[in-house]
């Protein structure tokens, strides 16, 4: 068979052309955007992970034709909830920590001048 973008010869078999890397729609079926799915997966079970593999398999789906496409933005949109609703409550216990030790701070060397 010839490939159907660089019209290059190639085996019949093949999934994708040796010549230029595009996909020769043998696979349309079988192909299945891994990264996807395990970013999907990361992303509920550890969010950043989710993130990495989600943007991962938007690579994938670039090279692919779009194969899982939807899937990646759904991995990475999840990762980045979770992310951002694991992050948000530790940044703002930090900055209340840091507040509090700030008040502390002016608390006591208030209670130094007076003494
Ligand atoms: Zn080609």
């Amino acid at each position: 068979m010839y490939c159907k973008n660089c019209g290059k010869e190639i085996d019949d078999k093949a999934v994708i052309c040796v010549h230029c890397g595009v996909r020769t729609g043998n696979d349309s079926a079988s192909l299945t955007n891994t990264m996807a799915i395990i970013g999907l997966i990361c992303a509920f079970v550890f969010a950043p992970l989710g993130l990495v593999f989600g943007i991962l398999g938007l690579k994938f789906a670039n090279r692919n034709g779009g194969c899982g496409k939807g899937m990646s933005i759904a991995a990475i949109a999840l990762s980045a909830i979770f992310c951002a609703s694991v992050l948000i409550p530790i940044i703002i216990a930090v900055i209340a920590v840091s507040l509090e030790s700030a008040a502390a701070t002016v608390a006591v060397s208030s209670l130094s001048v007076i003494a």
